[in-house]
């Protein structure tokens, strides 16, 4: 395996090298050969005993320098100048045989420096969660870390009650935040703050080099990236949850899974997580939290855009104006794409809009009414979209504006019910499934949802499935509040 660890030669204020605390009873929940010979890993180092005693932290690779990042981060709008990785190691930069560069970090591997009273510890619900619905958004298409492992520590951790403890091994193609340049610009040394964009320009945007202004350029390259990703999570209903700016990867991945979900009936702004009690990071409020969080690298960056600081603002506040206008776009192809418009205009946004309003009206599952609508064009089908709507006449009256609309492409029903039905997932990680697997793994030991999930989630977008993973959640099963780990 090709490694480097390039976050180590950066100014030693940046990092603190670290050690895992060991742990008594190591054992497998979960290993990801495919993306273990992606990234070029041993065999001897995968699913074997050595394997597992490196990704529980009790021996340290031969590969590996750990180190916790240090950050700092506004939280739910606070800032707090001292965050940092309070319970993951950075083990290495791993070169995968694409030449593509990742960080592979244990979470959950014991105190840190930055661990502020912390037990430096994840508890095994939120590494199946994270594991299940990190490895679930890469299929469906969205910018994402990975899950490579995920062992149990055989030591309990106390939370409100004790709780079986558990690692997870994340993969990111680096854990650079919004938030580790705000820690970094407050040292208050613009030899560093400098140093450190360049880095990450170099890393995750070399084009912007060569630019006039490659700072600014860089900004609005971050810009675009999380326009893309929003756009993405908002087209699945998607609930990150925590998307504070140390939350926020520069490289536009979707990072920290914590409380996320995803939407089963339809409600705009929908809120799952316990801690976010005025709904901040509610579904619909993704889109202006994302701007927010990009004007605060912005504020970092105005040193480096411009020595005049009232040049700097306009150039920063005009690259920020840009998100609005990217992401709308974003959201108007892929939306109408669910639909089966394949280009669309402006006025397919009401139409959209419009179809939305129904959902939340009719209390409809948001992915089946997007998923079972290709029903419509199918001849002789028996239409369950029908039956999602009861048959109400606003959806027969929607329906019509539709399919006068899909009436003016030059397209069959059946090219548009397979575009539709590709973009369309049947299958999401539902939070009622996912809190059943956790469930059995917590309290039975049974891994066996958890795996079939796996499975299951890795083609989303199949046309037949099990009925029990199509299903939304029974109103006994429905899970309304979702927590950190
Ligand atoms: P998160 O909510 O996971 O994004 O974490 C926010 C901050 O709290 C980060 O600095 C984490 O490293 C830290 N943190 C979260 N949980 C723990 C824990 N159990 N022990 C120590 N630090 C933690
Ligand atoms: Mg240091
Ligand atoms: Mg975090």
């Amino acid at each position: 395996m090709q490694v480097d660890h390039s976050y180590a030669r950066l100014p030693s204020q940046f990092y603190q090298s670290w050690q895992a605390s060991p742990v008594e009873a190591p054992n497998w929940l979960a290993f990801n050969q495919p993306l273990a010979a992606y990234l070029g890993l041993a065999k001897s180092e995968q699913r074997t005993e050595l394997g597992l005693q490196q990704f529980a932290g009790n021996s340290v690779p031969a590969w590996a320098k750990p180190l916790a990042q240090a950050y700092a981060g506004h939280q739910f709008g606070q800032y707090n100048p001292q965050l940092g990785d309070g319970r993951a190691l950075l083990l290495a930069e791993v070169i995968a045989q694409d030449g593509k560069r990742f960080d592979v970090q244990l979470k959950g591997a014991g105190p840190t420096p930055f661990s502020r009273g912390g037990d430096g510890r994840s508890v095994i619900g939120p590494v199946i969660r994270e594991y299940l619905v990190s490895e679930a958004m890469q299929v469906l298409g969205v910018p994402t870390t990975r899950a490579l492992a995920a062992v149990a520590t055989g030591q309990n951790v106390y939370r409100d009650e004790p709780v079986p403890g558990a690692i997870l091994t994340r993969v990111a193609s680096s854990h650079i935040r919004i938030g580790t340049f705000q820690y970094i610009a407050a040292l208050g040394n613009p030899g560093y703050l400098r140093q450190f964009a360049d880095y990450v320009i170099d890393r995750h945007y070399p084009d912007c080099q060569q630019q006039d202004n490659p700072y600014l350029a860089f900004l609005g390259q971050v810009v675009t990236k999380q326009a893309t990703l929003i756009a993405h999570w908002m087209r699945l209903g998607f609930i990150h949850g925590v998307m504070n700016t140390d939350n926020t990867s520069i490289s536009g991945e979707t990072i920290d899974y914590g409380p996320c979900a995803f939407i089963d009936q339809y409600q705009a702004d929908k809120v799952f997580s316990s801690i976010d009690r005025r709904g901040r990071y509610a579904y619909s409020n993704q889109p202006p939290i994302a701007l927010w969080n990009l004007a605060r690298l912005a504020e970092c960056l105005l040193p480096l855009i411009d020595a005049d600081e009232k040049v700097a603002v306009e150039l920063a506040t005009e690259a920020l104006q840009q998100f609005q206008p990217q992401y709308e776009a974003l959201w108007l192809s892929q939306m109408a794409a669910k639909v089966g418009i394949t280009e669309p205009s402006p006025a397919d946004k009401v139409l959209l809009d419009d179809y939305l309003h129904l959902l939340e009206q009719h209390q409809v599952d948001f992915t089946l009414g997007f998923r079972y609508l290709s029903d419509e064009l199918r001849p002789a089908a028996d239409s369950k979209a029908q039956a999602l709507f009861a048959n109400c006449t606003a959806f027969t009256e929607w329906r019509e504006r539709w399919l006068t609309r899909l009436a003016q492409q030059p397209l069959s029903h059946s090219e548009i019910t397979a575009q539709m039905d590709g973009v369309n997932p049947l299958l999401i990680p539902r939070n009622h499934l996912i809190a059943k697997a956790i469930e059995q793994a917590q309290d039975h030991g049974d891994l066996r949802l958890f795996q079939r999930l796996q499975q299951a989630w890795q083609t989303p977008f199949a046309s037949i499935a099990d009925a029990d993973l199509i299903a939304p959640p029974k109103p006994e099963e429905v899970v309304h509040r979702t927590f950190c780990g």
